[in-house]
């Protein structure tokens, strides 16, 4: 869980729209996309970006 202040200052690097909390991963919703979290740290980098499909 990412504190929900950190979140705010935390953008999509692709769109800079605000990221959704999925526990596992960081959604952007703009991009379809997801930024993963490995021990409570966002992985903010374009080689771990993966697509969301549904
Ligand atoms: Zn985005």
């Amino acid at each position: 869980m990412i504190d929900k202040d950190v979140l705010d200052l935390m953008g999509c690097i692709r769109c800079k729209s605000k990221l959704i909390d999925k526990e596992k991963y960081l959604e952007c919703s703009q991009c379809n996309i997801g930024y993963p979290i490995e021990e409570d740290i966002p992985r903010m980098l374009e080689e771990r970006i993966f697509s969301l499909n549904d």
